[in-house]
């Protein structure tokens, strides 16, 4: 017992910081063994007690310090950080009002689809401030059919934007250079697919390229794109239907559904109502 505790007290004692002489587990491994002799030999106990606040007291200024370093030097960590105060400095922090409101709950006016694609975000492009929009991003901003077994995932946020939520408007937005839709335009012709996902995905958008395919054979590749990026939403617009809840509100008006196409090289944002044959699109420059 005498040889440990001298180990003991010799690991403690120690006048170099401790970061540079023990490592976190020797550290708790010490601290350990004093609490253990503390309960062993009653003698010792002040002593130890004190070493014990010491040894405990350098390792968490130790572990503060190895946080900061990783913090400084952590560029993803700080991207995030710099983001965040971004966000609270300009706009938490000038307008309370808003954020408290929010805390209440959420009334958005407007379930927007949206491609994942990192240049089109809907809340940067049409100024979508918190709480106006509830958006749904996915692989070329489709909508896929009802279908409660293979797109639950968005069937369920349709169903709480439509029925719970009580948004006026459904907006599709598809967008320029659109990657997933030019994958679709680029599945041969007998379907065969290389993609886990991807392909089978965008898929839902096959009517539309037939469309393409058919009326505009005299186009080059990226000239097919660009319109089928139209009327891939058309498709999604239709597709909204299917959903019985959506389809009776747009019945009843309290609902309306638009496509829309938001060129980010020009810039432009045309958009269009559900039935494109009663009122032409309109497009913003
Ligand atoms: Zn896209």
């Amino acid at each position: 017992m005498a040889a440990k505790l001298k180990k003991c007290m010799m690991l403690c004692c120690t006048r170099k910081p401790v970061k540079e002489e023990m490592t976190k587990e020797t550290c708790d491994e010490a601290i350990a063994a004093l609490q253990k002799l503390l309960s062993e030999k009653g003698e010792l106990k002040a002593a130890a007690a004190a070493k014990v606040r010491q040894l405990t007291a350098e390792l968490a200024g130790a572990r503060r310090q190895n946080a900061a370093v990783k913090s400084v030097s952590d560029p993803v960590e700080e991207r995030i950080r710099a983001g965040f105060d971004h966000f609270k400095k300009e706009k938490y922090e000038k307008d309370p009002a808003l954020y408290s409101k929010l805390a209440i709950g959420q009334s958005p006016k407007f379930l927007v689809f949206a491609c994942s694609d990192s240049r089109v975000c809907p809340s940067h492009i049409l100024n979508f401030q918190p709480g106006e929009a509830f958006v749904v991003r996915n692989i070329a901003n489709m909508v896929p059919p009802f279908d409660k077994t293979k797109y639950s995932g968005v069937g369920a946020t349709i169903e709480y934007a439509v029925l719970h939520l009580k948004v006026e408007n459904i907006l599709v937005i598809g967008h320029s250079c659109c990657g997933g839709i030019k994958g679709l335009m680029s599945i041969p012709s007998d379907g065969t697919t290389k993609s886990d996902f991807i392909e089978d995905w965008v898929k839902i958008g096959k009517n539309a390229k037939a469309r393409v395919e058919t009326e505009c054979k005299n186009l080059n590749f990226e000239e097919k794109c660009s319109k089928l990026e139209r009327e891939a939403v058309n498709i999604s617009l239709g597709n909204l239907l299917s959903y019985p809840f959506v389809k009776e509100a747009v019945v009843k008006k309290t609902l309306m559904v638009k496509g829309a196409h938001y060129d980010f090289v020009k810039p432009s944002f045309e958009l269009w109502d559900l039935d494109s044959r009663l009122s032409p699109s309109i497009t913003f420059r």
